[in-house]
C-alpha cells in the first residue's frame, strides 16, 4: 500500500472516517468553576472578602451582604470578558494556515494537515512544519530542527529512511515522505499530555496592569487608614470610623479595569484578524500601535510576487518575451531564442515550482519564480515538463543558488553574485548586463551547467564541490511588478511618523529600482549592502534611523543586527521575515510579521503577527487599529478614574468639617456607581472604532498613566464633578432647613444624597461623551457615532432611575428621590463637564500650537 504514488481520494477519505481527524487531542480545559473561582480569589478580591468579614463581625450585615455581592459580580463579569478575549484567541489561532503538499490520485495537491492519513505521502520543503510523524522516502539535504521535542538545538540530518515527528521543523533541503501516525498517536500528542499543565508566563502589558492595580489599592488602603484614624480623632464610634474607611477604600478602587482591557484588547485583534492580520498574543495589539519603524521584505510584500520572466540574456543576444500571467501563450522577440530555451530548460529543471491549470486559469504551484522558470520554458520551447533529477542542492539563503543533476549535468540558478565566480569563465559583458537588467528592476537569476562526466561520487558530494567550474548559460530578467497601492500606504506610515526601511536578499541596482517606484526612496539615495553594513552597532543605528533606506543582499543574521541596532535607538521594530533563516530576527524584533501565503511555518511560528494576504499595507492596518485600541484603554481608564474624584470628596470634606458637614455619598452607592453604571459606557469606550485621524500624527510611547490623564482625571474633570455635586448636595439640604453645625433630618438627607449621586451619574454621561477624544469635544464627533455608546449610557440613565425610585433600592442605597427642581439643578453638570472639556482641549490644542511655533 505504501508506495510514493500516495493514496487514492477514495482511500484517504475512507482512513481520515477511520482514523479520525489529524490533530492533537483538545487540551483538558480548566473547569468552568474553578477559573470563576480563581476571578474572586485574586489580591483585590481577597481583600474585599476580608472587608466583608470585618464588616459582619462589627454587626453591619447590609455592608457584609454588599460587599460580597460586588466580589461575586466582579468575579462573573470578569469571568466572561475573560471568556470571550480566550474564544476570540482561539478563532484567531483557528485561521493560521496549516496546509500540506500530498501527493494523491497520482497527483500533488494541497490540502489542511488536519486531512493527513496514515500512509499519505507528503513533500515537505525547507521551513516547512512536519506535519504528523512520518517516515522519509527520500530526501536531500535534508534537516531537521527537533528542538521543540528534544530542547536540542542542533539541526539533525535526515536520509531516506529515517522517522522524523510531528510538529519539528525542515529546516533545510527537501524530503518525500509515508505518514506514520497521525493526531493523538504521534509522539507530540504524547509529549503534549505531558506538559499541558505548564502555564505560559505573564505579559508586559498584562504585568503593568497588575500593578496598576495593586499600587492603587494599597494607595486605597493607606488613604482608608487615615480616614480611619480621622474619624476617631473627630469622635466617631468605631464601628461609623470603620464604615468609612471602607467607604474610601472601594472609592479609590477601579474594580472593572482589568476586565475591560482584557477585552477590549481582544476586539482589537477581531478587528485586526477582520483585515487580514492575525495577531499571535493579544498584547501584540498594544505593541503595534507603538511601533516607530518597520523593517520590510520586497518580494511579495511590497511587489505582488507574480513573477514573469521578461528577458533572457545569453551569448547569443538578448530575447524579449511579452506574455500575461503564467499562461504558456507570449510573443518572442530578439536574438539568440535557442540559446536563450536551452538557459530556460535548465532553470526549470533546477526549479520545483510549476505553472499549472486551475480551473482555466495558469497559476503558481510553489515558488513563484520557479513557476515563471516553468513557464519561460513552456513559452520558449513548447514542452511541458523535463526529465526527473536524480539529485537535488536546495535553495538556501547563504548560497543563494539552486542545483540538480540531470543525467550526467548539473544544473544550477541564483543570484549571479554567486553564480558568475562559480563559473569557470565569465565575459565583462555579462556583469555590465546584470546591472543594466537589474536597474530596470529586474531580478536577474544566473543559469549555469557544469559536465558531470562518468567516475566521479557527485551523487553524495556536497554542493560546494559540485558547484564549481560551471559554464553560465545566460541571465534571466524576471519581472515582479510592486502592488498598486503600496506608495500610497507609504505615505500613510510617514504621515504617521513610521519609518519603512526595505531589507532584502535582493540585488542593490533592482531593489533601488523597485524602492524608487514605490516612492520609498528620494535623493540623496541610502542603498546599502547588507556586506557593507558597520560592525559598530551605533554606527550601524546611526546609518538605519531615516526614512527610506534600502539594504540588499541581506543574510539572516545582518537582519538580526538591523532590529538590534534599531531598538538601541529606542525604535518599536517591526521586521517581516518569511524564511528558515529569519526566526532569530523576527523572536528579537517587537513584532516579527510572517506571511500567511508565501512564507514558512518556521517563521510564523517565530512571529507575532501574521498577514494572511502577505500585503505591506495590512501591518499599516494593523498598526492603526493598534493605536486605536491603546487610545480606547486610555479612553476608558480616563472615565473610569474621573468618578473617583467625586466618590472621594465627600470623605475629605466630612473629613475637613470635624464631622460637621454631612457625608454626600455612602459606601453602597459607590459600589453602584463603580459597578453599576460605570461599566457599560466603559466598555462602549473600549470598542471605539479607530478615528479618521489615528494615523496623522507620530506615535507617542506612553505608560497607560500618563500626565495628561492624570492632569485631565484629578485636576479637570474629576474635580469639576465634585463640585457640582456637592453644590447640589448643599442646595437640596439648604432649601430643607439644614443649617451648619446641626444634624441633618434623615428623610432630607437621603434625599440629598439621593441628588448627590444623580448628579455624579448624569456627569459621567457627559464625561463618556468627551472621553471619546482627546483633542476635540464630542459634538465635533457627533453624538450618535459611536452607537454603542448610546445604548450604553441609555442603559447607565435606567440604573440611576432604579436606584432613585425603586423604593427597596434606593433604601438599601441610602437615599431617597429628590425633589424634581433639584434634578433640574444635577442636569446642570452636563453642560459642565462638557465646557470644562472643551476649555481644558482647546487651551492644550493653543498650547501645543505655540510650543511647535516657537520650536520651528
Ligand atoms: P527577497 O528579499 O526579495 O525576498 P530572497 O531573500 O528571497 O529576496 O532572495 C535573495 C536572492 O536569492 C534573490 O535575489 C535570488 O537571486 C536568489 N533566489 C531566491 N530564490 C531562489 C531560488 N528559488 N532559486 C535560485 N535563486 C533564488
Ligand atoms: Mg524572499
Amino acid at each position: 500500500m505504501r508506495t510514493a504514488e500516495g493514496l487514492s481520494s477514495e482511500q484517504a477519505a475512507q482512513l481520515l472516517r477511520q482514523a479520525g481527524p489529524n490533530l492533537l487531542p483538545a487540551e483538558k480545559p480548566v473547569p468552568q468553576w474553578r477559573k470563576l473561582w480563581g476571578e474572586m480569589t485574586h489580591f483585590f478580591a481577597l481583600m474585599l472578602w476580608c472587608a466583608a468579614g470585618l464588616a459582619f463581625i462589627a454587626g453591619m450585615p447590609q455592608l457584609a451582604v454588599a460587599i460580597v455581592v460586588v466580589v461575586v459580580v466582579n468575579g462573573v463579569f470578569a469571568h466572561i470578558q475573560q471568556e470571550r478575549a480566550q474564544h476570540a484567541a482561539a478563532k484567531l489561532r483557528g485561521l493560521l494556515p496549516a496546509d500540506v503538499v500530498v501527493r494523491r490520485d497520482g497527483k500533488t495537491r494541497k490540502v489542511h494537515s488536519s486531512e493527513l492519513v496514515v500512509d499519505d505521502v507528503v513533500l515537505l520543503t525547507a521551513g516547512d512544519r512536519v506535519p504528523a510523524d512520518i517516515l522519509l522516502l527520500s530526501a536531500a539535504a535534508c534537516e531537521v530542527d527537533e528542538s521543540m521535542l528534544t530542547g536540542e538545538s542542533e539541526a539533525v540530518p535526515k536520509a531516506a529512511g529515517d522517522a522524523a515527528w510531528g510538529g519539528t521543523f525542515l529546516v533545510n533541503g527537501y524530503a518525500e515522505a509515508a505518514v506514520s501516525a497521525t493526531g493523538a498517536r504521534t509522539r507530540l500528542a504524547d509529549i503534549a499530555a505531558l506538559t499541558s499543565k505548564a502555564v505560559s508566563p505573564p505579559t508586559p502589558l498584562s504585568m503593568e496592569l497588575r500593578r496598576i492595580v495593586r499600587v492603587t489599592a494599597f494607595m486605597a488602603l493607606g488613604i482608608a487608614a487615615l480616614f480611619y484614624l480621622a474619624s476617631l480623632l473627630v469622635g466617631f464610634q468605631w464601628r461609623d470610623s470603620f464604615l468609612f474607611a471602607i467607604g474610601v477604600a472601594v472609592a479609590l478602587v477601579p474594580e472593572g479595569l482589568l476586565p475591560i482591557v482584557t477585552l477590549s484588547l481582544a476586539m482589537g485583534a477581531q478587528r485586526m484578524a477582520s483585515r487580514d492580520a492575525l495577531v499571535r498574543n493579544l498584547e501584540a495589539v498594544e505593541t503595534l500601535g507603538s511601533t516607530t519603524f518597520i523593517c520590510t521584505d520586497k518580494t511579495g510584500t511590497l511587489t505582488q510576487n507574480r513573477m514573469n520572466a521578461v528577458e533572457v540574456f545569453t551569448a547569443a543576444g538578448s530575447v524579449q518575451i511579452a506574455g500575461e500571467g503564467y499562461a504558456p501563450e507570449a510573443e518572442i522577440h530578439g536574438r539568440g531564442v535557442e540559446r536563450a530555451a536551452e538557459a530556460a530548460l535548465a532553470a526549470r529543471a533546477a526549479s520545483q515550482g510549476r505553472a499549472e491549470l486551475h480551473g482555466g486559469q495558469w497559476r503558481a504551484q510553489g515558488d513563484p519564480m520557479e513557476a515563471a522558470m516553468d513557464v519561460l520554458a513552456r513559452r520558449l520551447t513548447g514542452t511541458e515538463s523535463g526529465p526527473v533529477p536524480s539529485r537535488r542542492l536546495p535553495f538556501d539563503p547563504v548560497r543563494r543558488r539552486e542545483s540538480a543533476i540531470v543525467g550526467r549535468d548539473l544544473l544550477c540558478k541564483g543570484a549571479p553574485e554567486t553564480v558568475l565566480p562559480a563559473c569557470a569563465s565569465v565575459p565583462g559583458a555579462v556583469r555590465d548586463q546584470v546591472e543594466a537588467m537589474a536597474s530596470r528592476g529586474l531580478r536577474v537569476i544566473a543559469v549555469a551547467r557544469r559536465r558531470l562526466g562518468e567516475a566521479s561520487s557527485w551523487q553524495s558530494s556536497p554542493a560546494g564541490e559540485l558547484e564549481t567550474a560551471m559554464e553560465l548559460l545566460g541571465l534571466i530578467g524576471l519581472q515582479d511588478p510592486p502592488r498598486p497601492d503600496v506608495s500610497e500606504v507609504i505615505g500613510k506610515a510617514r504621515q504617521a511618523g513610521v519609518k519603512v526601511a526595505m531589507i532584502t536578499g535582493d540585488h542593490p541596482a533592482t531593489a533601488a529600482a523597485i524602492a524608487r517606484q514605490i516612492g520609498l526612496i528620494g535623493s540623496p539615495e541610502c542603498v546599502v549592502e547588507g556586506t557593507d553594513l558597520p560592525e559598530d552597532e551605533q554606527m550601524l543605528g546611526a546609518l538605519l534611523d531615516r526614512d527610506g533606506v534600502v539594504v540588499s543582499r541581506v543574510s539572516p543574521e545582518q537582519k538580526l543586527r538591523v532590529a538590534k541596532a534599531l531598538q538601541s535607538r529606542g525604535h518599536v521594530v517591526a521586521m517581516t521575515g518569511d524564511g528558515v533563516n529569519d526566526g532569530p530576527a523576527l523572536r528579537e524584533a517587537d513584532i516579527g510579521v510572517a506571511m500567511g501565503r508565501s512564507g514558512t511555518d518556521v517563521a510564523r511560528e517565530a512571529s507575532d503577527l501574521v498577514l494572511l494576504d502577505d500585503h505591506f499595507g495590512t501591518i499599516v492596518a494593523a498598526i492603526e487599529q493598534g493605536r486605536a485600541t491603546y487610545a480606547n484603554i486610555h479612553r476608558f481608564l480616563t472615565y473610569h478614574l474621573t468618578d473617583n474624584v467625586a466618590e472621594l470628596t465627600p470623605f475629605v470634606i466630612w473629613a475637613l468639617s470635624g464631622g460637621q458637614f454631612p457625608l454626600a455619598l455612602g459606601v453602597l452607592q459607590i459600589l453602584a456607581l463603580d459597578i453599576g453604571t460605570d461599566l457599560l459606557p466603559a466598555l462602549a469606550l473600549g470598542a471605539e472604532p479607530p478615528g479618521s485621524r489615528v494615523l496623522a500624527s507620530p506615535p507617542e510611547r506612553r505608560h497607560l498613566m500618563d500626565r495628561q490623564l492624570i492632569i485631565r482625571v484629578f485636576c479637570i474633570l474629576g474635580p469639576v464633578e465634585a463640585v457640582m455635586e456637592m453644590a447640589v448636595f448643599s442646595a437640596v439640604l439648604a432649601a430643607g432647613g439644614w443649617t451648619r453645625g446641626n444634624v441633618p433630618e434623615t428623610g432630607l438627607l437621603m434625599a440629598a444624597s439621593g441628588a448627590a449621586f444623580a448628579t455624579v451619574v448624569l456627569a459621567q454621561v457627559a464625561n463618556a461623551f468627551a472621553c471619546r477624544s482627546a483633542t476635540v469635544p464630542p459634538w465635533v464627533l457627533g453624538w450618535g457615532t459611536n452607537r454603542l455608546l448610546l445604548w450604553a449610557v441609555l442603559a447607565e440613565l435606567a440604573i440611576l432611575a432604579v436606584c432613585l425610585y425603586v423604593p427597596y433600592v434606593s433604601a438599601l442605597l441610602g437615599q431617597a428621590p429628590p425633589p424634581a427642581t433639584c434634578l433640574l439643578l444635577a442636569l446642570l453638570a452636563m453642560p459642565a463637564v462638557l465646557l470644562a472639556d472643551w476649555i481644558h482641549k482647546a487651551v492644550r490644542a493653543r498650547l501645543r500650537y505655540s510650543w511647535d511655533q516657537k520650536r520651528s
